[in-house]
């Protein structure tokens, strides 16, 4: 038997153990934000032949630069936001969490702060971590919005190269006023950082909200992020995006990218999906509305709920919200435990899903459940 060996691993993540969300097997999964929809099947016919075609190709190492990609990217920027962003502003990656990876490698790094408001999405620190960016986290207000006056504050003393806004933010699904966005990036562009405005629920912003996207051409210092995995339904794909004002954005990004870092598989699979963008556009109407209805339904029964512009709703307050999930999970409904104390998080499902989450929640809060929760 070989001797015990001590792995060499980096000593900040000794002791560390990934996370992630459960990946249950259950009636309603409602806890990763995911669009409940298969693909249309014409969909998955067309991307089965696009993937045909690539994959003769795939002796050769993919287009590098991704460029019809990004320029479908662009056309369908233009058409949701009636922003035009020239395709070298333009960058793609697997997930937007690469972006953001990519985003931290060229912008954050030792002696680096980057800045965000709590509650927020949970992945900010480890792309921090990995970077060896410092992290700080101010709270959001008790509607989930930002103190502006406190953040322009912060930003010109902290001097962060980075300021991360989640609008609609993850978990609270709460849309940041362009103003607000406006003010912060005036303000971190006086001290020289760089303003992402994480957008992977745009789709989903009730009408009239606009897209930080219109702010591109006003601040050089503003990244907007955004995703194929939640609108395109296409979580399983592995495609996200930024725009950028400035094309020296995209040049640094080229930089800390791994060499082919997206698959010509993946290509042909998202320029695909977004020559089909119409009917998918048509499930996003079908969970906006979905959503609204959910919101107000939860409203009726008692419940508080932060206004959503996203495909989930955050929901509580519970003095005991590990029961509720627990009961929930029980009638096969899984939702979320994220967000501040006592709050629940449930994605926007199918009509039938959302059905079954109603008459879960119902009788998981019920004075009279028999296993006696509350
Ligand atoms: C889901 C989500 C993303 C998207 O991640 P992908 O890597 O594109 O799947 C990005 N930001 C937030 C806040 C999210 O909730």
């Amino acid at each position: 038997m070989s001797r015990p060996f001590d792995l060499p691993i980096r000593a900040d993540l000794v002791g560390i153990s990934s996370y992630g969300a459960p990946q249950l097997d259950v009636a309603a999964r409602l806890n990763v934000n995911e669009n409940p929809f298969p693909l249309p099947d014409d969909l998955a016919a067309a991307m089965g032949a696009a993937v045909a075609a690539a994959a003769v190709g795939l002796n050769r190492y993919p287009d590098r630069d991704a460029t019809r990609l990004r320029q479908a990217l662009a056309d369908y920027i233009a058409d949701e936001t009636g922003v035009r962003v020239p395709v070298d502003c333009v960058w793609a990656a697997n997930g937007s969490n690469e972006v953001m990876h990519h985003v931290f490698l060229a912008f954050g790094g030792p002696g680096r702060l980057a800045i965000t408001f709590d509650p927020t999405y949970s992945m900010y620190p480890e792309y921090a971590r990995d970077t060896f960016t410092d992290y700080e986290a101010y709270p959001r207000t008790a509607d989930f919005g930002i103190d502006v006056a406190a953040a322009i504050e912060l930003i010109l003393r902290r001097r962060p190269t980075l300021v991360l806004l989640t609008s609609p933010n993850n978990p609270t699904g709460t849309a940041l006023p362009q103003d607000d966005i406006r003010t912060i990036a005036h303000a971190a562009r006086e001290v020289g950082s760089m303003v992402v405005v994480d957008e992977a629920y745009a789709e989903f912003r009730h009408h009239g909200v606009p897209s930080a996207c219109a702010l591109l051409e006003e601040f050089p210092n503003l990244i907007v992020t955004r995703t194929m995995s939640k609108a395109f339904a296409l979580a399983g794909a592995r495609l996200g995006y930024a725009l950028a004002a400035d094309p020296r954005v995209v040049d640094a990004f080229m930089v800390v990218r791994l060499p082919y870092h997206l698959s010509a598989v993946t290509q042909a699979v998202a320029i695909t999906a977004l020559r089909h963008s119409g009917v998918l556009q048509a499930q996003v109407a079908l969970l906006r509305d979905e959503r609204d209805a959910l919101a107000a339904w939860l409203i009726d029964s008692g419940f508080t709920v932060a206004p959503s512009d996203a495909n989930f709703i955050l929901f509580g307050v519970f003095e005991d919200r590990d029961a509720i999930w627990r009961a929930l999970l029980d009638r096969g409904v899984l939702v979320r435990q994220t967000g501040p104390h006592g709050w629940l998080r449930v994605t926007v499902g199918t009509p039938a899903e959302n059905d079954m989450f109603r008459q879960a929640l119902v009788e998981a809060t019920s004075a009279d459940d028999e296993e006696g929760r509350t």
